[in-house]
């Protein structure tokens, strides 16, 4: 399947699939629960585990304020300034700083949301860890 980037480039793969939002969130819901909080989501270049409730912990904490949904496509390495080593695209450390958002797309599910756009997101982690 092929999709097209709202920022004007494509990315191509047998794995990469395009999900509506409702469909997502069913999904995420079967794995997790309804607590949004437990979603934890894999990023796609370092394999870094984590969820909408470790970025909520950043705010909490006065590191970041990042909005928490992020989780679902920026490594937690991008904001957590209490990491003294944190990845980069040359060098895979785990947490990283990519983000889905930036020029190298590495996504195999995008989630078609209600504006019509198919935005990227990191795979769902693995429910128990
Ligand atoms: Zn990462």
């Amino acid at each position: 399947m092929r999709v097209d980037l709202s920022s004007g480039g494509s990315v191509e793969g047998d794995k990469i699939r395009v999900i509506s939002l409702a469909d997502w969130i069913v999904e995420g819901e079967k794995r997790f629960g309804s607590d949004k909080k437990l979603w934890k989501f894999r990023c796609s270049h370092c394999g870094h585990i984590q969820s909408f409730g470790d970025f909520i912990e950043l705010n909490r904490l006065g590191i970041s304020p990042v909005n928490p949904e992020t989780a679902y496509m920026s490594c937690i390495g991008r904001f957590d300034s209490r990491l003294k080593i944190v990845g980069t695209l040359n060098d895979k450390v785990s947490p990283c700083n990519y983000t889905l958002g930036g020029l190298f797309c590495f996504a195999d599910t995008f989630v078609e949301g209600t504006d019509g756009k198919k935005h990227p997101v990191f795979e769902w982690a693995d429910n128990n860890v």
